[in-house]
């Protein structure tokens, strides 16, 4: 009785947490989700001040005494990590490079536009912009280099489970999200689906328990509304529309956290598809648990 005279959070049970890329677009629906849920405490790694503001701006309930600041390319692992972090049971890693737009670029396509539209092709060509990375947060430096860092910290934390959020098309170096952030001539630094995967093999191989999600396009719609599919080996990128909700992302990290036994790893590919008639949509746990049961996962020798 006294329990449940405590609030939810209080009663020790719940268990804490880590969220990286917790300002991010689906790192903040992560946070907020396991915030509001009483099973769990959620304490989130930003990357700088101006991140922990944006991120309590948005997740109401969100205190600072739950962030700490973290740019992953600095992280020494070799430090004393933040006592925040203490007696983490999981951490859900949703820190990714992201590249910059060159304006140039877009200036460039806009004057193409009166040429396109004669020549009647689409009026904007957009595999035509440029991006690019800021300097030291590039993919290796991002999603490699401080996906490791963040790996090794999880173990010195004595944390049991990893989920990262990564992305479909690891298969193929030749995908064109690779070639962002590089020069025409191939030139440059991008591959971020490259490092992204090495990043998964350094999970896959430290021991930890692990779930690797890779989504297909990500779109800020409401959970819920489609049939998740899950696969793996980029057998996905198939069909014609391969995209998902980063709300749906967001609920199969917490399903990580809830279905499947201790040591049961997995990494799986997932888009959302229409519902089809007379039939009910799964909630991101029941999805979850059935491609558990298939007993597959991603195979990396590929
Ligand atoms: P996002 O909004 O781009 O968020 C990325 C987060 O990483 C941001 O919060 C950013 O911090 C943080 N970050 C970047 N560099 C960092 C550093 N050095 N130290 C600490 N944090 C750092 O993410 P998203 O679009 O929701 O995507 C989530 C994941 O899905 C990413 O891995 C993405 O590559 C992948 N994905 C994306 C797509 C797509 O269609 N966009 C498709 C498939 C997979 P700040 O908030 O401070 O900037």
């Amino acid at each position: 009785a006294i329990m449940l005279m405590l609030p939810a959070k209080v009663a020790a049970l719940a268990s804490k947490v880590i969220v990286t890329g917790a300002s991010g677009r689906t790192g903040r629906l992560v946070f907020s989700q396991l915030n509001t849920n009483p099973k769990f405490e959620a304490v989130g790694c930003v990357r700088s001040e101006s991140s922990a503001k944006r991120l309590m701006k948005d997740v109401p309930n969100c205190g600072l005494e739950q962030l700490a600041i973290l740019d992953v390319t600095n992280l020494d692992p070799s430090s004393e990590p933040p006592k925040l972090l203490e007696n983490a049971e999981a951490m859900i890693i949703c820190t990714s490079a992201v590249p910059k737009i060159s304006k140039s670029s877009i200036i460039r396509q806009m004057l193409k536009i009166p040429l396109n539209v004669l020549r009647k092709k689409p009026a904007i060509n957009f595999r035509g912009f440029r991006f690019r990375y800021r300097p030291g947060q590039e993919p290796e430096m991002v999603d490699y280099e401080g996906q490791k860092k963040q790996i090794d910290l999880a173990k010195k934390l004595g944390v049991k489970r990893v989920v990262v959020v990564s992305s479909m098309g690891g298969t193929d170096e030749n995908n064109f999200l690779n070639s962002i952030g590089k020069a025409k001539d191939g030139t440059g630094n991008g591959d971020i689906l490259v490092w992204k995967r090495k990043a998964e093999k350094y999970l896959v191989e430290s021991g930890l328990d692990y779930t690797i999600i890779h989504p297909g396009g990500l779109l800020d719609t409401p959970a819920s509304q489609q049939q998740l599919v899950l696969d793996v080996d980029d057998k996905l990128l198939k069909n014609e529309k391969r995209s998902i909700s980063r709300a749906d992302v967001a609920n199969l990290c917490v399903a990580a956290l809830e279905v499947g036994k201790d040591g049961q790893n997995a990494s799986f590919d997932c888009i959302a598809t229409e519902v089809e008639e007379g039939t009910e949509i799964n909630l991101a746990t029941k999805a979850l648990e059935d491609f558990l049961a298939k007993e597959i996962t991603c195979d990396y020798s590929l």
